[in-house]
Formats: C-alpha cells, sequence, structure tokens
C-alpha cells in the first residue's frame, strides 16, 4: 500500500506553529504581521483561494486587507492601490489573485510589488534569487512541495526528480528550489514540457515525479516506475453526472492506477493545494519579522 502523503494534516501542522509564533511576537511587542490581498473581478475559483486566505489570516492571527475590484478596473488604479499597499507599515506582504483580466498587465502588476513585500515570490527580483540561492521569497506551491517531501521522509536529495510543466509559478521554481545545495532539495532534476517528445522516456526514470501540466490524469500507471514518489499539482475539474456540482476535482494523475504501484503519492484535493496557503502564512510571517532581506 502506498503511502498518501497528507497535506492537509501538514498544512495544519505549520499553521499551528504560526498561530504560536504569532502570540510569541504580539508578546514581544512587535505588530501584527500583516497580509492585503487584491482580486479583480468575479471569478468563482478566485474569490473562493481569496476567502481562504483571509480566513487562514484570522485564524492565525495576522492583520488583513482585502481589496476587491471590478473586472473594468483600470490597470493605473490597481497599480497605485499596489503603490500604497507598498508604503503602508501595516503591510508586511502582498497578494493580487491571478489570473486577472485581459486589459491587465499581470507582468506589470508582479513588477509593481516591492519585491520585499512579495509573498507569492513571482517577482523578476525574487525568481533571480531563487535561482542564484539566495534568499528569497520562494513561491508557495513550490516551497509547499519540499515541505510536504521532507515531512512525508520522502526527502529528494540524490534522488531523480522530473518535473512536468514549465510554468513560472510550478515547474520551474520548484526545479529551482529542488537543484540548490540544501538539506531539503540536493536533486537531480529533469523538466517536462510541451516540447518534450515521448514524456514517458522521462517520467519512467523519476524517483519523485512531480505532475503541473494541467492535464487531468494524464499521468498513468505505465508511465511511472515501480516505487516512485508522485506529487500531484494539478487541479482540474472535470464533468461528472454523480456529483451536485456536475464536476469533480483531480489531479493530473491517475490516482486509482497510480497507488497501487507507487511508494507515495499525494491526493487531490487534500495534498499539495493545502500547502500552498500555508507556505503563503509563512512567508508573510517572515517578511513582518524581518527572517529574509533586513
Ligand atoms: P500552466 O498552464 O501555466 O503550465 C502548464 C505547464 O505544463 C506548461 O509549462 C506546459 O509546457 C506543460 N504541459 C502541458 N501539457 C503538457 C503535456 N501534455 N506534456 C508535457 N508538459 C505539458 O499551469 P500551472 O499554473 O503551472 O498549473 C499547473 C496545474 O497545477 C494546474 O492544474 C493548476 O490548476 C495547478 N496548480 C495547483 C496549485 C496548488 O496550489 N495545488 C497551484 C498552482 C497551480
Amino acid at each position: 500500500m502506498a503511502q498518501i502523503i497528507d497535506g492537509k494534516s501538514i498544512a495544519s501542522e505549520i499553521r499551528a506553529g504560526l498561530k504560536e509564533d504569532v502570540t510569541r511576537l504580539l508578546q514581544s511587542g512587535h505588530r501584527r504581521p500583516g497580509l492585503a490581498v487584491i482580486l479583480v473581478g468575479e471569478n468563482p475559483a478566485s474569490q473562493a483561494y481569496v476567502g481562504s486566505k483571509v480566513k487562514a489570516c484570522e485564524e492565525i492571527g495576522f492583520y488583513s486587507s482585502s481589496d476587491r475590484l471590478s473586472a473594468d478596473v483600470p490597470e493605473e488604479v490597481l497599480l497605485n492601490r499596489i503603490k500604497d499597499l507598498n508604503s503602508d507599515p501595516l503591510i508586511d506582504g502582498i497578494l493580487v489573485q491571478m489570473p486577472l483580466p485581459g486589459h491587465i498587465s499581470e507582468k506589470k502588476v508582479i513588477e509593481t510589488i516591492d519585491y520585499r513585500k512579495d509573498v507569492d515570490g513571482f517577482h523578476p527580483v525574487n525568481a533571480g534569487k531563487l535561482v542564484i540561492g539566495e534568499p528569497c521569497f520562494a513561491p508557495c506551491t513550490p516551497a509547499g512541495i519540499l515541505v510536504l517531501l521532507e515531512k512525508s521522509g520522502n526527502l529528494p536529495s540524490g534522488k531523480h526528480v522530473v518535473v512536468v510543466g514549465r510554468s513560472n509559478i510550478v515547474g520551474k521554481p520548484v526545479a529551482n528550489l529542488l537543484i540548490q545545495k540544501t538539506r531539503s532539495a540536493n536533486a537531480t532534476v529533469t523538466i517536462c514540457h510541451t516540447g518534450t517528445q515521448n514524456l514517458s522516456r522521462f517520467t519512467r526514470q523519476a524517483d519523485i515525479l512531480i505532475a503541473a501540466a494541467g492535464k487531468p490524469e494524464s499521468i498513468t500507471a505505465d508511465m511511472i516506475q515501480d516505487g516512485a514518489v508522485l506529487i500531484d499539482v494539478g487541479i482540474n475539474r472535470v464533468p461528472d453526472p454523480n456529483s451536485k456540482t456536475g464536476y469533480r476535482l483531480t489531479g493530473d494523475i491517475d490516482f486509482a492506477g497510480c497507488e497501487p504501484k507507487c511508494a507515495a503519492i499525494t491526493p487531490v484535493p487534500g495534498g499539495v493545494g493545502p500547502m500552498t496557503i500555508a507556505m503563503l502564512m509563512k512567508n508573510t510571517f517572515l517578511s513582518a519579522t524581518g527572517k529574509i532581506f533586513y
């Protein structure tokens, strides 16, 4: 039987630890760590993510502010709001929920956030620092994957990790984290993407496979080796007539097919997903306490 890596319980352990850290911080006379969340438009998935982030702040004891802007808000208004938050002394982290409406440049938005408050880790300064191994905010989902591997006893050091996906928010940063010469990384990494020919030739060589292509259940049992550790980042909505909502969430890995063959696997939901918010909270705490850049 494969080990089911329980991201929900690892994430709640991290959140509980942060709650204690905040209590100690307040006792030492420090102000509350603060996170500002900006949502543009009414995308239901984005609304749900923003709601969970604000709720996590309340639970841990952070100060939070949330701006809900209409889908047609001019880009300039959003950029000016970010600039205000950059200089707001109560705010340690700024998060603009992606995706943004087409008339707003995501690149401009990311680059307007002060990199010292970029708790999502998307700013080019943080991306560059990550590559050269300097202290920085690492993107939350990749950072959460490293914590999942470590806490589940599947340290990647010396292992061959194959990453499927090369996005700036998952594939590239997780690969860059994994090649660092650190205790929780130190892996040999292969990155696969849409230009990869014969994907299974690579996935079959993976000691640890990280699936982040956004293709439902596309990694099947014949594509993995016996005893592999499988990390499923994908969150896909697929039609399901048996569900009340008419759909269900599934990952990029065929869980039922791969579970009997692998050594460990993350479920969807309840695997990587909960780690993302936990790491966002951690980055905000680190920003407030000056543990990264000051
Ligand atoms: P993306 O669409 O930006 O990138 C997908 C990547 O996969 C691309 O780089 C592409 O080259 C690669 N790819 C696509 N099809 C492929 C194929 N057939 N073979 C090989 N490579 C292929 O997606 P993303 O933002 O990186 O997200 C990936 C998935 O992870 C999505 O399902 C997303 O919803 C999910 N996600 C989950 C979390 C979380 O917290 N769990 C966070 C971010 C993203």
